[in-house]
C-alpha cells in the first residue's frame, strides 16, 4: 500500500533504527538520559534558543506551551483552522482553561492587522488576551507558508500588547527548506517553538518544545503533570538526533513529488480547485462525476491510500517513505481514473 494519508505514517529506516539501538540511556525524569539531553540541546542550538524539552507528541508540546504562557480565563488568538484548536481535543479549554479568538485567515495564515483586531480591550468583563499562536506550515491550510515579513509584523503587535508568541512548527522544516529560511530567524522571533520529529523527519515518536531556560523549566513541570515524563527515552531521542542530522535537506523531494502529483490531478475533469502546493501537502476539491469518497475508494483499490477531509476535498501528504517510483505509480493511477 502506498500511504498518502499523512506524513506521520513513516517507519524508521535501518540507519535510524541502528542509531536508536546504540543510544546511551538513563532516567530522563531524573534528567539523566544523555541522549535526550543531547537532542534537547541540539534542537535548541539549531534554533539559537536557550533550551528544549523532548515530548511524546506535538499536541503535548503545543498544549504545554499554551499552559505556560497563559492563566485560566485568558484568551488565545489563532486561526480558525489551527491544529491547536481543531485537532487537540479541546485541550486549550481542558488544560489551560482559556478561550480562543479565531481569526479568518487565508489557508491558515493571518495578518498582524487581524491580530490587532482580535485583542480584547482591557476590561474587567473581557477575557485577557495573552497569547498568539502561529502555525507554519499550516496543516489544514494545505501546507501553506507564512511570508517571514508577515511574522515580523505579528511579533511587533505582540511586543506592543505584551502577548506571548508561540509557533506550532510541526512542519516548520518544510517551510524553512522551501523558502530558504533559517531556524535561527524563527528562534529570534518566537517565545516558544514546537517542532515535530515524527512527520516529514521520519521518527516513530517525538516533538521538541523550545524556549528560554525559565520557560522550559516551567514546561518540564507541566509535562510531568500531563504524564509525559518518560524514563529511558534516549532510544526515541536518538531517532530525533538522526532525523535532524539526516532528514531535513531531503524534504524538498517531497515538495517536488507533491507538485508532480497535483499537476497530474489538475488535468482530470473531476478535479476542482487544488490549493496551491507550496510544500508536501495536496488539498484538492473533487467534483462532478466523482465524490471524495469514490475517489478515495478507487485509489485504494489501486493500492494507494489517502483521506477525504471534507464533503468535497481530499488530502494527500508526501513523505520520506514515498519514492519517485511510487510517485510515477500514483500519477499513472490518477491518469487512468
Ligand atoms: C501533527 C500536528 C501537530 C501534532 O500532532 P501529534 O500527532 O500530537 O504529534 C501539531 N500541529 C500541527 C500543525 C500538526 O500538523
Amino acid at each position: 500500500m502506498i500511504d498518502l494519508r499523512s506524513d506521520t505514517v513513516t517507519k524508521p529506516s535501518p540507519a535510524m533504527l541502528e542509531a536508536m539501538l546504540k543510544a546511551k540511556v538513563g532516567d530522563d525524569v531524573f534528567g539523566e538520559d544523555p541522549t535526550v539531553n543531547e537532542l534537547e540541546s541540539l534542537a535548541a542550538k539549531i534554533f539559537g534558543m536557550e533550551a528544549g524539552l523532548f515530548c511524546p507528541s506535538g499536541t503535548m508540546t503545543n498544549q504545554i506551551a499554551i499552559k505556560v504562557h497563559t492563566q485560566p480565563g485568558d484568551e488565545v488568538i489563532c486561526d480558525k483552522l489551527a491544529h491547536i484548536y481543531q485537532y487537540e481535543g479541546g485541550g486549550i479549554a481542558f488544560n489551560s482553561g482559556c478561550s480562543v479568538k479565531l481569526l479568518e485567515g487565508d489557508r491558515g495564515r493571518f495578518t498582524a492587522e487581524q491580530v490587532l483586531e482580535g485583542i480584547n480591550a482591557f476590561e474587567d468583563y473581557k477575557a485577557r488576551t495573552s497569547l498568539v499562536a502561529v502555525e507554519n506550515t499550516t496543516n489544514r491550510g494545505g501546507g501553506s507558508c507564512y511570508k517571514f515579513d508577515d511574522i515580523i509584523a505579528i511579533k511587533k503587535v505582540c511586543q506592543e500588547y505584551n502577548l506571548g508568541l508561540h509557533l506550532d512548527g510541526a512542519r516548520l522544516f518544510n517551510a524553512l527548506i522551501q523558502n530558504n529560511e533559517t531556524p535561527k530567524q524563527y528562534g529570534k522571533l518566537f517565545d516558544s517553538i514546537s517542532i515535530c520529529l515524527s512527520k516529514g523527519l521520519g521518527t516513530p515518536v517525538g516533538s521538541v518544545l523550545l524556549g528560554t531556560n525559565t520557560f522550559i523549566k516551567k514546561a518540564r513541570r507541566v509535562r510531568k503533570v500531563l504524564g509525559g515524563g518518560m524514563r529511558q527515552a534516549g532510544f526515541l531521542a536518538a531517532a530525533g538526533i538522526y532525523a535532524l542530522e539526516n532528514n531535513v535537506g531531503r524534504l524538498k523531494e517531497d515538495h517536488l513529488h507533491a507538485k508532480l502529483i497535483a499537476e497530474a490531478l489538475s488535468q482530470k475533469d473531476f478535479a476542482g480547485e487544488i490549493l496551491p502546493v507550496e510544500t508536501n501537502i495536496i488539498v484538492a476539491e473533487i467534483k462532478g462525476s466523482l465524490t471524495p469518497t469514490d475517489f478515495t475508494a478507487k485509489m485504494k483499490a489501486a493500492g494507494i491510500s489517502l483521506m477525504a477531509i471534507s464533503t468535497n476535498q481530499i488530502r494527500m501528504v508526501l513523505h520520506l517513505d514515498i519514492s519517485i517510483k511510487m510517485v510515477h505509480e500514483i500519477i499513472k493511477t490518477i491518469k487512468e481514473l
